[in-house]
Protein backbone atom coordinates (compact mmCIF):
# COMPACT_ATOMS: atom_id res chain seq x y z
CA UNK A 1 0.00 0.00 0.00
CA UNK A 2 1.21 3.79 -1.26
CA UNK A 3 1.68 6.32 1.51
CA UNK A 4 -0.61 8.27 -0.48
CA UNK A 5 -2.83 7.44 -3.87
CA UNK A 6 -3.26 10.40 -6.67
CA UNK A 7 -6.41 10.65 -8.71
CA UNK A 8 -5.33 11.77 -12.30
CA UNK A 9 -2.20 11.84 -14.06
CA UNK A 10 -2.23 15.62 -15.09
CA UNK A 11 -0.02 19.08 -14.49
CA UNK A 12 -1.76 18.48 -10.56
CA UNK A 13 -1.73 15.55 -10.02
CA UNK A 14 1.91 14.58 -11.20
CA UNK A 15 3.29 18.00 -9.36
CA UNK A 16 2.37 16.77 -6.33
CA UNK A 17 3.61 13.31 -6.93
CA UNK A 18 6.86 15.21 -6.90
CA UNK A 19 6.60 17.27 -4.19
CA UNK A 20 5.50 14.23 -2.03
CA UNK A 21 8.96 11.96 -3.41
CA UNK A 22 10.73 14.62 -2.34
CA UNK A 23 9.59 13.82 1.18
CA UNK A 24 10.62 9.95 0.57
CA UNK A 25 6.58 9.01 0.45
CA UNK A 26 5.15 6.37 -1.50
CA UNK A 27 3.21 6.69 -4.45
CA UNK A 28 0.56 5.84 -6.66
CA UNK A 29 -0.79 7.76 -9.29
CA UNK A 30 -4.41 6.09 -10.92
CA UNK A 31 -5.38 7.34 -14.10
CA UNK A 32 -8.70 6.80 -16.16
CA UNK A 33 -6.94 6.66 -19.50
CA UNK A 34 -4.71 4.29 -21.20
CA UNK A 35 -1.94 6.75 -20.93
CA UNK A 36 -1.15 9.73 -18.54
CA UNK A 37 -1.08 13.34 -18.98
CA UNK A 38 -3.39 13.00 -22.44
CA UNK A 39 -6.48 15.62 -21.44
CA UNK A 40 -6.15 19.22 -20.16
CA UNK A 41 -2.83 19.28 -19.36
CA UNK A 42 -1.64 17.81 -22.88
CA UNK A 43 -4.03 20.20 -24.73
CA UNK A 44 -2.60 22.99 -23.27
CA UNK A 45 -0.98 26.14 -24.85
CA UNK A 46 1.98 26.38 -21.63
CA UNK A 47 2.20 29.96 -21.41
CA UNK A 48 3.43 31.05 -18.12
CA UNK A 49 1.27 33.33 -16.88
CA UNK A 50 -2.72 34.01 -17.34
CA UNK A 51 -4.06 35.85 -20.35
CA UNK A 52 -4.74 39.80 -19.04
CA UNK A 53 -3.36 38.83 -15.65
CA UNK A 54 -4.57 41.74 -13.93
CA UNK A 55 -8.12 40.77 -15.13
CA UNK A 56 -8.20 37.64 -12.44
CA UNK A 57 -8.22 37.47 -8.52
CA UNK A 58 -5.11 37.81 -6.35
CA UNK A 59 -5.50 33.98 -5.61
CA UNK A 60 -4.60 33.31 -9.26
CA UNK A 61 -1.93 35.76 -8.93
CA UNK A 62 -0.10 34.82 -5.87
CA UNK A 63 0.27 31.24 -7.39
CA UNK A 64 1.06 32.08 -10.88
CA UNK A 65 3.79 34.49 -9.51
CA UNK A 66 5.28 32.28 -7.36
CA UNK A 67 5.66 29.04 -9.88
CA UNK A 68 6.80 31.58 -12.25
CA UNK A 69 9.69 32.01 -10.43
CA UNK A 70 10.39 28.78 -9.74
CA UNK A 71 9.07 27.31 -13.40
CA UNK A 72 12.96 27.86 -14.85
CA UNK A 73 14.92 25.61 -12.62
CA UNK A 74 12.14 22.93 -12.58
CA UNK A 75 12.14 22.39 -16.29
CA UNK A 76 16.02 22.29 -16.46
CA UNK A 77 16.20 19.55 -13.23
CA UNK A 78 13.64 17.38 -14.83
CA UNK A 79 15.97 17.74 -18.28
CA UNK A 80 18.99 16.78 -16.68
CA UNK A 81 17.31 13.93 -14.66
CA UNK A 82 15.24 12.44 -18.03
CA UNK A 83 16.96 14.08 -20.95
CA UNK A 84 13.71 15.33 -22.27
CA UNK A 85 13.69 18.73 -22.18
CA UNK A 86 10.51 20.89 -21.86
CA UNK A 87 12.31 24.20 -23.31
CA UNK A 88 11.20 26.52 -20.46
CA UNK A 89 11.64 29.74 -23.22
CA UNK A 90 11.20 33.01 -22.26
CA UNK A 91 9.89 34.79 -25.19
CA UNK A 92 8.09 37.39 -23.89
CA UNK A 93 3.72 38.30 -23.90
CA UNK A 94 2.90 41.50 -25.82
CA UNK A 95 -0.95 42.04 -25.22
CA UNK A 96 -3.04 44.56 -27.04
CA UNK A 97 -5.41 45.96 -24.63
CA UNK A 98 -7.11 49.40 -23.64
CA UNK A 99 -6.94 48.20 -20.10
CA UNK A 100 -3.82 50.44 -19.42
CA UNK A 101 -4.99 52.05 -16.13
CA UNK A 102 -5.97 48.35 -14.62
CA UNK A 103 -2.76 46.14 -16.02
CA UNK A 104 -0.35 49.12 -14.64
CA UNK A 105 -1.99 49.15 -11.94
CA UNK A 106 -2.02 45.48 -11.09
CA UNK A 107 2.01 45.55 -12.28
CA UNK A 108 2.64 47.89 -9.28
CA UNK A 109 1.33 46.06 -6.77
CA UNK A 110 2.37 42.74 -7.83
CA UNK A 111 5.84 43.87 -8.60
CA UNK A 112 5.34 42.34 -12.09
CA UNK A 113 7.37 43.69 -15.33
CA UNK A 114 4.93 45.04 -17.73
CA UNK A 115 5.18 48.03 -19.88
CA UNK A 116 3.30 50.28 -21.97
CA UNK A 117 4.66 50.23 -25.41
CA UNK A 118 3.72 52.22 -28.46
CA UNK A 119 3.27 51.27 -32.42
CA UNK A 120 7.47 51.09 -33.58
CA UNK A 121 8.11 48.92 -30.07
CA UNK A 122 5.60 47.23 -31.02
CA UNK A 123 6.79 46.16 -34.34
CA UNK A 124 10.63 46.08 -33.03
CA UNK A 125 8.92 43.32 -30.56
CA UNK A 126 7.23 41.20 -33.14
CA UNK A 127 7.39 42.01 -36.81
CA UNK A 128 5.37 39.09 -38.27
CA UNK A 129 2.46 40.72 -36.32
CA UNK A 130 0.45 42.90 -38.23
CA UNK A 131 -0.33 45.84 -36.06
CA UNK A 132 -3.70 46.39 -35.85
CA UNK A 133 -3.80 49.76 -34.66
CA UNK A 134 -4.82 50.72 -30.66
CA UNK A 135 -2.86 50.22 -27.55
CA UNK A 136 -0.65 47.59 -25.91
CA UNK A 137 1.43 46.10 -22.73
CA UNK A 138 4.68 44.06 -22.92
CA UNK A 139 5.52 41.74 -20.31
CA UNK A 140 9.34 40.36 -21.62
CA UNK A 141 9.73 38.30 -18.45
CA UNK A 142 6.96 35.93 -19.19
CA UNK A 143 8.44 32.39 -20.60
CA UNK A 144 6.34 29.54 -22.11
CA UNK A 145 6.66 25.50 -21.96
CA UNK A 146 6.32 22.52 -24.12
CA UNK A 147 3.80 21.32 -22.11
CA UNK A 148 3.30 17.79 -23.61
CA UNK A 149 7.13 17.84 -23.05
CA UNK A 150 6.83 18.76 -19.66
CA UNK A 151 4.39 15.57 -18.64
CA UNK A 152 7.11 13.31 -20.02
CA UNK A 153 9.44 14.15 -18.39
CA UNK A 154 7.45 14.28 -15.51
CA UNK A 155 6.41 11.06 -16.07
CA UNK A 156 10.03 9.65 -16.45
CA UNK A 157 11.14 11.01 -13.46
CA UNK A 158 8.14 9.70 -11.01
CA UNK A 159 9.28 6.66 -12.50
CA UNK A 160 12.43 6.87 -11.24
CA UNK A 161 11.12 7.88 -8.09
CA UNK A 162 9.63 4.86 -7.87
CA UNK A 163 6.17 6.11 -8.57
CA UNK A 164 3.46 3.56 -9.16
CA UNK A 165 1.07 4.10 -11.96
CA UNK A 166 -1.79 2.48 -12.24
CA UNK A 167 -3.66 3.48 -16.26
CA UNK A 168 -6.89 2.25 -17.76
CA UNK A 169 -8.39 2.44 -13.92
CA UNK A 170 -11.44 4.82 -13.35
CA UNK A 171 -11.88 5.52 -9.71
CA UNK A 172 -16.19 5.30 -9.62
CA UNK A 173 -15.49 6.18 -5.50
CA UNK A 174 -13.66 6.02 -2.25
CA UNK A 175 -14.04 3.85 0.70
CA UNK A 176 -15.09 5.03 3.97
CA UNK A 177 -15.96 3.60 7.43
CA UNK A 178 -17.77 6.69 9.23
CA UNK A 179 -15.34 9.59 7.93
CA UNK A 180 -12.18 7.50 7.69
CA UNK A 181 -11.18 7.04 4.61
CA UNK A 182 -9.83 3.99 4.24
CA UNK A 183 -9.26 3.91 -0.10
CA UNK A 184 -10.78 3.95 -3.27
CA UNK A 185 -12.79 2.10 -5.69
CA UNK A 186 -11.59 2.00 -9.23
CA UNK A 187 -12.87 -0.37 -12.26
CA UNK A 188 -9.98 -2.86 -12.05
CA UNK A 189 -10.80 -2.90 -8.14
CA UNK A 190 -10.55 -1.84 -4.59
CA UNK A 191 -7.07 -0.05 -3.70
CA UNK A 192 -6.32 0.74 -0.06
CA UNK A 193 -5.20 4.17 0.55
CA UNK A 194 -4.99 6.62 4.30
CA UNK A 195 -4.25 9.54 2.30
CA UNK A 196 -5.90 10.23 -1.33
CA UNK A 197 -5.62 13.48 -3.62
CA UNK A 198 -8.20 14.33 -6.39
CA UNK A 199 -6.24 15.85 -9.02
CA UNK A 200 -9.03 14.82 -11.76
CA UNK A 201 -9.20 18.51 -13.82
CA UNK A 202 -12.92 18.51 -15.57
CA UNK A 203 -13.69 15.27 -13.62
CA UNK A 204 -13.15 16.31 -10.22
CA UNK A 205 -16.63 17.21 -9.14
CA UNK A 206 -18.43 14.20 -10.02
CA UNK A 207 -16.05 12.37 -8.56
CA UNK A 208 -16.26 14.21 -4.99
CA UNK A 209 -20.24 13.83 -5.30
CA UNK A 210 -20.00 10.19 -4.80
CA UNK A 211 -18.52 10.82 -0.91
CA UNK A 212 -20.59 14.43 0.10
CA UNK A 213 -22.67 16.71 -0.80
CA UNK A 214 -20.29 19.50 -0.04
CA UNK A 215 -18.22 19.74 -3.51
CA UNK A 216 -16.19 22.15 -5.59
CA UNK A 217 -18.00 23.85 -8.16
CA UNK A 218 -16.27 22.83 -11.60
CA UNK A 219 -17.44 22.71 -15.06
CA UNK A 220 -15.80 21.42 -18.45
CA UNK A 221 -14.73 24.27 -20.77
CA UNK A 222 -13.41 23.25 -23.92
CA UNK A 223 -10.68 25.14 -25.68
CA UNK A 224 -9.42 24.70 -29.54
CA UNK A 225 -6.24 25.03 -30.93
CA UNK A 226 -4.29 24.98 -34.32
CA UNK A 227 -0.95 24.18 -34.82
CA UNK A 228 1.12 25.57 -37.80
CA UNK A 229 4.06 24.07 -39.23
CA UNK A 230 6.44 26.92 -39.06
CA UNK A 231 9.97 28.21 -40.22
CA UNK A 232 12.24 28.94 -36.56
CA UNK A 233 11.73 32.29 -35.66
CA UNK A 234 9.15 33.14 -38.02
CA UNK A 235 7.04 34.44 -34.56
CA UNK A 236 9.69 34.81 -32.00
CA UNK A 237 7.18 36.76 -29.15
CA UNK A 238 3.84 35.13 -27.58
CA UNK A 239 1.06 37.62 -28.99
CA UNK A 240 -2.41 37.97 -27.86
CA UNK A 241 -4.76 39.66 -29.52
CA UNK A 242 -8.76 39.95 -28.93
CA UNK A 243 -9.04 36.96 -27.00
CA UNK A 244 -6.47 34.83 -29.13
CA UNK A 245 -2.94 33.86 -29.32
CA UNK A 246 -0.15 32.88 -31.07
CA UNK A 247 2.90 30.67 -29.27
CA UNK A 248 5.36 29.80 -31.30
CA UNK A 249 7.76 27.12 -30.25
CA UNK A 250 11.35 26.85 -30.37
CA UNK A 251 11.65 24.71 -33.50
CA UNK A 252 9.27 27.18 -35.17
CA UNK A 253 5.82 25.42 -34.64
CA UNK A 254 2.68 27.88 -33.97
CA UNK A 255 -0.09 27.31 -32.13
CA UNK A 256 -2.98 29.66 -32.27
CA UNK A 257 -5.45 29.13 -29.85
CA UNK A 258 -8.47 29.49 -28.15
CA UNK A 259 -12.09 28.89 -27.93
CA UNK A 260 -13.72 29.10 -25.00
CA UNK A 261 -16.80 26.81 -24.85
CA UNK A 262 -19.40 25.42 -22.72
CA UNK A 263 -20.65 22.28 -24.25
CA UNK A 264 -20.53 19.81 -21.16
CA UNK A 265 -17.64 16.66 -21.47
CA UNK A 266 -18.32 16.50 -25.36
CA UNK A 267 -14.76 17.06 -26.56
CA UNK A 268 -14.55 17.29 -30.25
CA UNK A 269 -12.41 19.62 -32.82
CA UNK A 270 -15.32 21.36 -34.89
CA UNK A 271 -14.90 22.80 -38.38
CA UNK A 272 -16.26 25.96 -37.33
CA UNK A 273 -13.34 26.50 -34.69
CA UNK A 274 -10.89 26.00 -37.24
CA UNK A 275 -11.92 27.89 -39.32
CA UNK A 276 -12.68 30.85 -36.88
CA UNK A 277 -9.06 30.00 -35.40
CA UNK A 278 -7.34 29.72 -38.91
CA UNK A 279 -8.82 33.32 -39.97
CA UNK A 280 -7.42 34.60 -36.51
CA UNK A 281 -4.01 33.26 -37.26
CA UNK A 282 -3.76 35.22 -40.47
CA UNK A 283 -4.80 38.27 -39.26
CA UNK A 284 -2.31 38.84 -36.36
CA UNK A 285 0.77 36.96 -38.25
CA UNK A 286 -0.09 36.97 -42.07
CA UNK A 287 3.27 35.04 -43.02
CA UNK A 288 1.54 32.18 -41.64
CA UNK A 289 -0.93 31.78 -44.52
CA UNK A 290 1.82 30.10 -46.52
CA UNK A 291 2.27 27.55 -43.51
CA UNK A 292 0.25 24.25 -43.47
CA UNK A 293 -2.03 23.58 -40.43
CA UNK A 294 -0.50 20.59 -38.93
CA UNK A 295 -3.07 19.48 -35.98
CA UNK A 296 -6.01 20.94 -34.19
CA UNK A 297 -7.24 19.31 -30.67
CA UNK A 298 -9.86 19.85 -28.09
CA UNK A 299 -9.79 19.57 -24.52
CA UNK A 300 -11.10 20.55 -21.61
CA UNK A 301 -10.01 23.42 -19.22
CA UNK A 302 -10.96 22.15 -15.25
CA UNK A 303 -13.51 25.20 -15.17
CA UNK A 304 -13.99 27.46 -11.64
CA UNK A 305 -15.52 30.15 -10.12
CA UNK A 306 -13.14 33.46 -11.21
CA UNK A 307 -10.55 30.83 -12.37
CA UNK A 308 -9.13 30.16 -8.42
CA UNK A 309 -7.99 26.33 -8.17
CA UNK A 310 -9.74 24.07 -4.93
CA UNK A 311 -6.44 23.30 -2.86
CA UNK A 312 -7.58 22.05 0.54
CA UNK A 313 -8.14 19.03 2.99
CA UNK A 314 -11.29 17.63 2.69
CA UNK A 315 -13.70 19.53 5.67
CA UNK A 316 -14.80 15.95 7.43
CA UNK A 317 -13.75 13.56 5.52
CA UNK A 318 -9.64 13.60 6.64
CA UNK A 319 -6.76 12.26 4.88
CA UNK A 320 -9.13 13.08 1.33
CA UNK A 321 -7.36 15.89 -0.33
CA UNK A 322 -8.55 18.19 -3.28
CA UNK A 323 -6.02 19.97 -6.11
CA UNK A 324 -8.45 20.79 -8.45
CA UNK A 325 -10.15 23.67 -10.60
CA UNK A 326 -6.94 25.18 -12.29
CA UNK A 327 -9.54 26.22 -15.37
CA UNK A 328 -7.41 28.08 -17.68
CA UNK A 329 -4.02 28.54 -15.42
CA UNK A 330 -2.99 25.15 -14.69
CA UNK A 331 0.32 24.82 -16.04
CA UNK A 332 0.80 28.45 -15.13
CA UNK A 333 -0.13 27.62 -11.17
CA UNK A 334 0.78 24.14 -11.73
CA UNK A 335 4.33 23.95 -9.56
CA UNK A 336 2.71 26.17 -6.80
CA UNK A 337 -0.49 24.57 -5.97
CA UNK A 338 1.29 21.47 -5.98
CA UNK A 339 3.29 22.77 -2.88
CA UNK A 340 0.43 24.07 -1.44
CA UNK A 341 -1.41 21.02 -1.15
CA UNK A 342 1.99 18.94 -0.17
CA UNK A 343 2.56 21.49 2.71
CA UNK A 344 -0.98 20.37 3.72
CA UNK A 345 -0.55 16.67 3.46
CA UNK A 346 2.45 17.22 4.94
CA UNK A 347 1.50 19.59 8.10
CA UNK A 348 3.76 21.81 6.53
CA UNK A 349 3.63 25.72 6.80
CA UNK A 350 1.88 26.67 3.61
CA UNK A 351 3.94 28.31 0.98
CA UNK A 352 0.68 30.85 1.10
CA UNK A 353 -2.35 31.39 3.27
CA UNK A 354 -4.73 28.70 2.23
CA UNK A 355 -7.82 30.47 2.85
CA UNK A 356 -8.30 31.40 -0.83
CA UNK A 357 -8.41 28.04 -2.05
CA UNK A 358 -10.40 26.42 0.82
CA UNK A 359 -13.94 24.79 0.03
CA UNK A 360 -15.83 27.08 2.89
CA UNK A 361 -13.95 30.13 1.69
CA UNK A 362 -16.64 30.51 -1.44
CA UNK A 363 -20.22 29.37 -1.37
CA UNK A 364 -20.72 26.25 -3.29
CA UNK A 365 -23.75 27.45 -6.00
CA UNK A 366 -21.15 30.82 -7.56
CA UNK A 367 -21.18 31.06 -11.23
CA UNK A 368 -18.49 29.77 -13.29
CA UNK A 369 -16.94 33.31 -15.29
CA UNK A 370 -17.75 32.94 -18.22
CA UNK A 371 -16.20 36.12 -19.59
CA UNK A 372 -12.48 35.07 -19.13
C1 LIG B 1 -6.83 24.74 -25.16
C2 LIG B 1 -6.25 24.96 -23.80
C3 LIG B 1 -5.23 25.91 -23.63
C4 LIG B 1 -4.65 26.10 -22.37
N1 LIG B 1 -3.57 26.94 -22.25
C5 LIG B 1 -2.97 27.11 -21.04
C6 LIG B 1 -1.81 27.92 -20.91
O1 LIG B 1 -1.28 28.45 -21.90
N2 LIG B 1 -1.28 28.10 -19.66
C7 LIG B 1 -1.82 27.51 -18.55
O2 LIG B 1 -1.33 27.72 -17.45
N3 LIG B 1 -2.91 26.70 -18.65
C8 LIG B 1 -3.49 26.49 -19.87
N4 LIG B 1 -4.60 25.69 -19.97
C9 LIG B 1 -5.22 25.14 -18.76
C10 LIG B 1 -4.47 23.94 -18.23
O3 LIG B 1 -4.15 23.10 -19.30
C11 LIG B 1 -5.33 23.23 -17.17
O4 LIG B 1 -5.72 24.13 -16.17
C12 LIG B 1 -4.53 22.10 -16.50
O5 LIG B 1 -3.96 21.27 -17.48
C13 LIG B 1 -5.38 21.27 -15.57
O6 LIG B 1 -4.58 20.18 -15.17
P1 LIG B 1 -5.19 18.98 -14.33
O7 LIG B 1 -4.07 18.03 -14.06
O8 LIG B 1 -5.94 19.52 -13.17
O9 LIG B 1 -6.28 18.33 -15.32
P2 LIG B 1 -6.05 17.28 -16.55
O10 LIG B 1 -4.82 17.57 -17.30
O11 LIG B 1 -7.34 17.26 -17.32
O12 LIG B 1 -5.83 15.93 -15.79
C14 LIG B 1 -6.86 15.27 -15.08
C15 LIG B 1 -6.61 13.77 -15.22
O13 LIG B 1 -7.49 13.08 -14.36
C16 LIG B 1 -7.95 11.90 -15.05
N5 LIG B 1 -9.21 11.49 -14.45
C17 LIG B 1 -10.40 12.15 -14.46
N6 LIG B 1 -11.33 11.46 -13.78
C18 LIG B 1 -10.73 10.33 -13.35
C19 LIG B 1 -11.20 9.20 -12.61
N7 LIG B 1 -12.46 9.11 -12.17
N8 LIG B 1 -10.33 8.19 -12.36
C20 LIG B 1 -9.03 8.26 -12.80
N9 LIG B 1 -8.54 9.31 -13.50
C21 LIG B 1 -9.38 10.34 -13.76
C22 LIG B 1 -8.10 12.40 -16.49
O14 LIG B 1 -8.16 11.32 -17.40
C23 LIG B 1 -6.87 13.28 -16.64
O15 LIG B 1 -5.75 12.55 -17.10
C24 LIG B 1 -5.15 25.41 -21.23
C25 LIG B 1 -6.16 24.46 -21.41
C26 LIG B 1 -6.69 24.22 -22.68
C27 LIG B 1 -7.74 23.16 -22.83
Amino acid sequence: MSDVVIIGSGISGMLVARELCAEKLSVTIVERTAATGQESSWAGGGIISPLYPWQYDAAVTRLAHWSQLEYRALCESLFAATGIDPEWTKNGLLIMTDELEQATGWAEQFGEVLQVVDEQTIQEIEPAFAYPGGTAVWMPQVAQVRNPRLLKALKVFLEQHKVNFVTGAEVQGFVTVKDRLQGIKTSQGELQADRVVVASGAWSQSLLTTVDQNVPRIEPVQGQMLLFKAAPALVRRIVLSEQRYVIPRRDGRVLVGSTLEHVGFRKQATETARAELHAMALKLIPALADCPVEHHWAGLRPGSPQGVPYIYEHPTIRSLYVNCGHYRNGVVMGPAAARLLADQVLARPPILSIAPYSLTSRPADREIDRAK
